[in-house]
C-alpha cells in the first residue's frame, strides 16, 4: 500500500533548478506526483513507498540545489491518488508573477567539469550554463522567466540544446539562457580595426595579452570590466593614468581559492563569502609580502578587494594562461556606472583598454561586482549588486505596494510587494546623468516585472527637497508619497533586516550628510523608538559648520574650517603652516562662515573625521568617497594602544572641541601621527559608547543599532564592540550601511506611517 504526502518549500527556490532537482530526486526514490510553483514556493505532491519517502525529504534537506536557500519545508500526509509517474506541472497564473528573479548565478562545478572535458560538447564554451548556474538578473529583459523574454532570445536553441531543454531529468531542463558553440552566441576580440573571431582563438589571445602587460576589456555578466596583470607595476599604473582613477584601490580576481590564501588573510567566515554563490569581491587583510599583487593596486590600504572566478569565461581566461591574478575592475571613466553595451563601451573605453573581448549576448541591464567584508559584527556589504540583486532581503507587512528611491549617493531602490522587499542593485551617484538614467530603467524595470501600477504605489523618498530620486518619485503619479528622514532610514534598514517593528532601540546613524529635521545637514544623531512608533532624535554630535555645502566633503582642509572655528580662533594656531599646511582653502572657509554665505550647520561625523585627518596630513582633495576618513583609519591601525582623547557626552550633545583640541596639542607637540590617529579613534568610540551607556540605562533599552556610512570603519566598530558590552548590538548584513541600504529603511518606515494614517 503506497504513502503519500505533500511537501511546500519556502526559500529562495524559484529559478535556481529546484523543479529538475525534485524530479530527479523523485525518480531516484521511485516516486509518484508533480511539482509546481506555487505562489509561496514549491509545491510537491509524493506518493510511493515510506522508505523511498523519507529518503526524498532527507536528500531535499540536506542536497538542495547550489544556489537555492530552503526557509521552511513543511510536510503533511495527504490521500494517495494512484498515480504512476511524476512530471513538473505548470505553475497556475496568479495575480502577480511569483516566479522571482534569481541573481546570478557563478558557474557550477558540473559546468566547469564539462567546460574543460574535451569530449564535451561544450568544451571552451564560454556560455555553458544550467538551471543549477549562469546568468538570471542580467539577461531577463521582462517576466515570466522564459527564454524569448531574455537576452538569449536572438539564439534559437538547436536539436541537440532543445532536447536537454525539454528533458526534466536533465541538469538543462528549462534553463533559459541554454546554448552551445553550435547554436549560441560567441566572443570575438577587437584590436583596433582587426577582428580575431572565434571564442577559443579570441580568449586564447586576449591571455596573451594580459601577459604581456596589456589592458584588456572584457564583457562579464553585468558589464564591462577593465583587466590587467596585477602584478605588472607598469600596466597597473597605465590603467589608473588612463582611467583617471588615482587612488581608489582596484578589486583582483584570484585564479583560485590557493591563490586568494597566498594574497590575503582569510578567516573561515571571509573565505566562506568569497566562495559563496554571490562570488562578491570580498575585502580582507593584504598579506604583507605577496608577489603576484603590486602596491599600487591598493595604495594606502592594508586590505586588497579580492574575488574568485565566476563566468566561464574567466575561468577560461585563467586556463589560458593569464596571470593568477588579475586587476577587474569596472569598466567606466572615474565615477560612471559600469559600461554594459557594446558601442557604449567601444566608445567609452577607447584609449583605455588595448583591445576588447567582447561576448555577442547582451546585458539586460548593468549590475556591478558586489564588496562584502567579514565584519567585526558579523557580514557587512559595502556594495549590493551582482549575486545578491535583485533579491528578496525581508518581508514588510503592507496591504499594497512601496516604492522606495532611496537617496541620491550610493542609489538603490526598494519595491515592496506581496510583503516581499526587494532591493535593486547598486545604481551610483545620481549627479551622473548615466547614473540617472539607470535609476529610471530600474524603477520602470522592477515595476513592470511585478506588474505593479504606479497608480497603486506608496512612494517613499528621502526629505531632502533637492534630490532628485524625490523629484522623479513624486513625478510618478503614486497614489501616495511618504517622506522619511535620512538617518532614521539607516536605522530602520536595520531593523527591517530583523523584521523588528516594536523593539524600543537606541539607533546611532553616523554619516556625511542627510537631511535633517530642522533643515541642516545631520550625520551624527542618537534615536530611541521604533519603526511602528517612531524614532525620536535623543541626542547628537555638537553642531558645527559647513562651509560651500557639499564641496566641503570634498576638501578635507575646507570640512576642517566649519569644525575649527568652533574652538575659536584665539585657541588654534596657524594652521597654513608647519605642521599642518593647510591650503588657502582654510581661510576661504572661514570666510564664509564669517559672511554666513553658502554655510550650513552640520553634525556630520563623516566631516569630523576629514577634519582629524586635514589635521593629522591629509590636506589635498579627495579623489573617492570616504577617502581621508579611511586614510586616518589606516593610520591608527598600526598605532600602539594608547589614551583615548575625551569627548565628553553632556546628556544631549558630544562635543568634539577636547578631541580636536587634543589633536591639535600633541601635534604641535610632534607626537607620532599613528598614536594622534589611534588616540582620536579611540576617543570618539569611547565617547559615543559612553553616550549609548547612558541613554541605555535612563531609558532601560538594551539594543544599540549602528548604521551609515561612518560604521564601514572596522577598527572604530572593534572599539565600539570592545566599549559596550552590557548591549546587543545589531547592524546590517543584508544591506548596506551607507546610503545604498537607505531604501529599504525608507520602504519600513513608509510601511507603518501607511497603516497609522488609515
Ligand atoms: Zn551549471
Ligand atoms: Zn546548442
Amino acid at each position: 500500500m503506497a504513502s503519500a504526502c505533500t511537501i511546500r518549500v519556502r526559500g529562495v527556490v524559484q529559478g535556481v533548478g529546484f523543479r529538475p532537482f525534485v524530479y530527479r530526486l523523485a525518480r531516484a526514490n521511485t516516486l509518484a506526483g508533480w511539482v509546481l510553483n506555487g505562489e509561496e514556493g514549491v509545491e510537491i505532491h509524493l506518493e510511493g513507498d515510506e522508505p523511498g519517502l523519507r529518503t526524498f525529504v532527507e536528500d531535499l534537506k540536506t542536497q538542495p540545489p547550489p544556489a537555492a536557500s530552503i526557509a521552511e519545508i513543511e510536510v503533511q500526509s495527504a490521500a494517495p491518488l494512484g498515480l504512476n509517474d511524476f512530471t513538473i506541472r505548470e505553475s497556475g497564473r496568479s495575480k502577480r508573477p511569483t516566479v522571482r528573479i534569481s541573481p546570478d548565478l557563478p558557474v557550477c562545478n558540473a559546468c566547469l567539469k564539462e567546460l574543460f572535458d574535451p569530449a564535451d560538447r561544450r568544451h571552451w564554451y564560454p556560455y555553458i550554463n544550467c538551471t543549477d548556474c549562469g546568468p538570471r538578473y542580467t539577461v531577463v529583459v521582462s517576466l515570466p522567466y522564459d527564454r524569448a523574454k531574455t537576452t538569449m532570445r536572438p539564439w534559437p536553441l538547436d536539436d541537440y540544446c532543445d532536447a536537454e531543454y525539454r528533458d526534466p531529468g536533465n541538469r538543462r531542463f528549462h534553463a533559459q539562457p541554454v546554448a552551445c558553440a553550435a547554436c549560441g552566441p560567441g566572443y570575438f576580440l577587437r584590436s583596433g580595426d582587426a577582428v580575431l573571431a572565434g571564442s577559443e582563438a579570441s580568449i586564447r589571445s586576449a591571455a596573451q595579452l594580459l601577459n604581456h602587460g596589456g589592458i584588456l576589456a572584457v564583457k562579464g555578466l553585468g558589464g564591462y570590466h577593465l583587466a590587467c596583470d596585477a602584478g605588472n607595476a607598469p600596466s597597473v599604473a597605465a590603467l589608473r593614468e588612463r582611467k583617471f582613477r588615482k587612488e581608489k584601490p582596484f578589486a583582483v580576481m584570484a585564479r583560485d581559492i590557493e591563490v586568494a590564501r597566498g594574497l590575503v588573510e582569510l578567516t573561515p567566515d571571509a573565505e566562506g563569502l568569497l566562495t559563496s554563490v554571490a562570488r562578491p569581491i570580498v575585502l580582507a587583510p593584504a598579506k604583507a609580502n605577496f608577489a603576484q599583487v603590486v602596491r599600487g593596486v591598493a595604495p594606502d590600504n592594508h586590505e586588497l578587494g579580492l574575488m574568485l572566478p565566476y563566468t566561464p569565461l574567466q575561468h577560461l581566461l585563467f586556463e589560458a594562461g593569464a596571470p593568477k591574478a588579475l586587476v577587474m575592475t569596472s569598466a567606466n571613466r572615474s565615477s560612471e556606472p559600469i559600461a554594459y553595451e557594446d558601442d557604449e563601451a567601444l566608445e567609452r573605453l577607447f584609449g583605455i583598454a588595448d583591445a576588447f573581448l567582447i561576448g555577442e549576448r547582451p546585458i539586460a541591464r548593468r549590475v556591478d561586482d558586489s564588496v562584502v567584508r567579514a565584519g567585526v559584527f558579523g557580514p557587512a556589504i559595502l556594495r549590493r549588486a551582482r549575486g545578491y540583486a535583485p533579491g528578496a532581503v525581508t518581508t514588510i507587512p503592507s496591504d499594497g505596494p512601496i516604492l522606495a528611491v532611496g537617496a541620491d549617493l550610493k542609489n538603490a531602490i526598494t519595491l515592496v510587494v506581496d510583503g516581499q522587499a526587494f532591493v535593486s542593485h547598486h545604481i551610483g551617484d545620481l549627479g551622473d546623468y548615466q547614473s540617472f538614467r539607470a535609476f529610471r530603467e530600474t524603477v520602470q524595470d522592477l515595476i513592470a516585472m511585478y506588474e505593479v501600477r504606479p497608480r497603486e504605489l506608496l512612494v517613499a523618498h528621502d526629505a531632502h527637497p533637492e534630490y532628485v530620486s524625490r523629484a522623479h518619485a513624486l513625478a510618478l503619479g503614486v497614489s501616495q508619497a511618504v517622506p522619511v528622514q535620512h538617518h532614521r532610514a539607516h536605522i530602520a534598514s536595520v531593523l527591517a533586516e530583523h523584521g523588528d517593528w516594536e523593539t524600543h532601540v537606541v539607533g546611532v546613524s553616523c554619516d556625511g550628510t542627510g537631511y535633517g529635521d530642522d533643515g541642516s545637514i545631520w550625520g551624527g544623531e542618537i534615536f530611541v523608538g521604533s519603526v511602528k512608533e517612531g524614532f525620536e532624535r535623543v541626542a547628537h554630535l555638537r553642531s558645527a559648520s559647513l562651509p560651500g555645502g557639499d564641496a566641503a566633503a570634498q576638501y578635507p582642509v575646507q570640512a576642517a574650517s566649519g569644525f575649527l572655528a568652533q574652538l575659536g580662533m584665539s585657541d588654534l594656531p596657524d594652521v597654513t603652516r608647519a605642521p599642518f599646511y593647510f591650503s588657502d582653502r582654510f581661510g576661504r572657509g572661514l570666510e564664509l562662515i564669517r559672511k554666513d554665505v553658502r554655510t550650513f550647520a552640520t553634525t556630520s561625523v563623516g566631516r569630523l573625521f576629514d577634519t582629524a585627518a586635514a589635521l593629522l596630513g591629509f590636506t589635498r582633495e579627495i579623489t573617492f568617497e570616504g577617502q581621508a576618513a579611511i586614510w586616518l583609519e589606516e593610520l591608527a591601525r598600526t598605532a600602539p594602544l594608547t589614551e583615548a582623547y575625551p569627548f565628553p557626552y553632556d546628556g544631549e550633545e558630544l562635543d568634539f572641541r577636547p578631541l580636536l583640541q587634543a589633536v591639535i596639542r600633541d601635534r604641535l607637540c610632534g607626537r607620532n601621527l599613528r598614536e594622534i590617529a589611534r588616540a582620536f579613534q579611540l576617543g570618539f568610540a569611547r565617547g559615543l559608547c559612553d553616550a549609548l551607556n547612558t541613554i541605555c540605562r535612563v531609558r532601560s533599552l538594551s539594543i544599540v543599532v549602528l548604521s551609515g556610512g561612518v560604521f564601514q570603519n572596522e577598527l572604530l566598530l572593534e572599539d565600539l564592540k570592545g566599549f559596550l558590552d552590557d548591549v546587543r548590538v545589531w547592524t546590517n548584513h543584508a544591506v548596506p550601511p551607507n546610503d545604498g541600504g537607505i531604501s529599504l529603511g525608507q520602504a519600513a518606515i513608509a510601511a507603518f506611517a501607511d497603516s497609522s494614517q488609515h
